[in-house]
């Protein structure tokens, strides 16, 4: 039976550790994180059409672009010249081998949570399937390497540790426990390679020694001990992010006050995140801040969980 649309939803994630190396001399900085997927969903329709295409609906969806940058549609050519790659021929969807994406947003725009590699990861999950084209996940992997450092991760989900720039992806042995995250919104965006540059200038010319793996945090998520896992969490790009955005400081002490296990910039920022005791404090920490005024909107999440995934065909 020939599939013609296929929809996937995918995680955003959190970083429970960023420790960022010094800069290379690609341009890139060597980095060791734990990638961390939250129930904080969006979802990435294909459908066959006679060229591709993408339509952006939700949370900032004015500030995606609706063309051949978007990610999604990166990671749809990606995957197509794999197929082709392999098969000799592109993929052919009862004789309409483009993808008509649609992609709903639910993970702010911009807000260091790899919304944009999300729907990367999701794009290609729904694209094997609606090809048939039988990539297995370490396949797509691969591909996803080459579209985006943190779009290997969504493709996977749970907890992982993120090497090179991301992309070398092991997962990371955890106690099966779900941990109660609050995330709050900011009122606008942070640009990644801005939050880099700040980092690099308030570094200067001090000594940056290569990052290491922390061991207290990985200790803390196998042994599953969320008081343990909040103190340990880390975040090199929470100085520059604060730098650029200081508002974030007064988010994460109101967090702090209302018992908040832990808190932290996620990735390049604004979006902070708060580790809970358990769902109810997770709510009463979601109610206070939204009281407190220090951020655009809040939502609860748990993780780990899976990365993209089929969700109906
Ligand atoms: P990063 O993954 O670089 O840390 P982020 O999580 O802070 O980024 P994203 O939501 O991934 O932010 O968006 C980064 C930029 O990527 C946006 O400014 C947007 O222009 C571009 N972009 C391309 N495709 C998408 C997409 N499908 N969804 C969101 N942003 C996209």
């Amino acid at each position: 039976m020939t599939v013609t649309s296929v929809t996937a939803r995918v995680p955003a994630k959190i970083n429970l550790q960023l420790a960022v190396g010094p800069l290379r001399s690609d341009g890139y900085h060597g980095l060791v994180t734990v990638f961390h997927a939250v129930s904080l969903f969006d979802e990435v329709t294909v459908a066959a059409a006679a060229a591709d295409r993408v339509t952006v609906a939700g949370e900032g969806a004015d500030q995606v672009p609706a063309d051949g940058d978007n990610l999604a549609l990166r990671a749809v050519r990606a995957l197509r010249e794999t197929i082709t790659g392999r098969d000799g021929v592109a993929p052919d969807a009862g004789g309409r081998g483009g993808a008509a994406v649609s992609i709903r947003k639910r993970i702010p725009v911009a807000g260091g949570l790899a919304g944009g590699s999300a729907d990367a990861a999701a794009a290609l999950v729904a694209c094997n399937a609606l090809w048939q084209a039988e990539l297995s996940q370490q396949d797509l992997c691969e591909v996803a390497g080459r579209v985006g450092s943190d779009v290997a991760f969504a493709v996977v989900g749970g907890t992982a540790v993120g090497r090179g720039r991301g992309e070398q992806l092991t997962q990371a042995l955890v106690a099966p426990v779900t941990y109660h995250w609050v995330l709050a919104f900011a009122d606008g965006p942070l640009s990644t390679p801005a939050v880099y540059g700040t980092l690099d200038r308030l570094r200067g010319n001090a000594a940056v020694g290569e990052p290491e793996l922390s061991a207290e945090l990985m200790t803390a998520l196998r042994a599953g001990d969320a008081g343990r896992l909040g103190a340990a969490l880390s975040n090199d790009l929470q100085a520059p992010a604060l730098a650029m955005f200081p508002a974030l400081g007064k988010t994460l002490a109101a967090g702090r006050e209302f018992g908040a296990l832990g808190a932290l910039v996620s990735g390049s920022g604004p979006t902070c995140f708060f580790l809970a005791r358990d769902d109810r404090h997770a709510t009463d920490l979601a109610v206070a801040l939204s009281g407190e005024g220090v951020c655009r909107s809040v939502v609860k999440a748990t993780g780990a969980v899976p990365g993209a995934s089929l969700i109906a065909r």
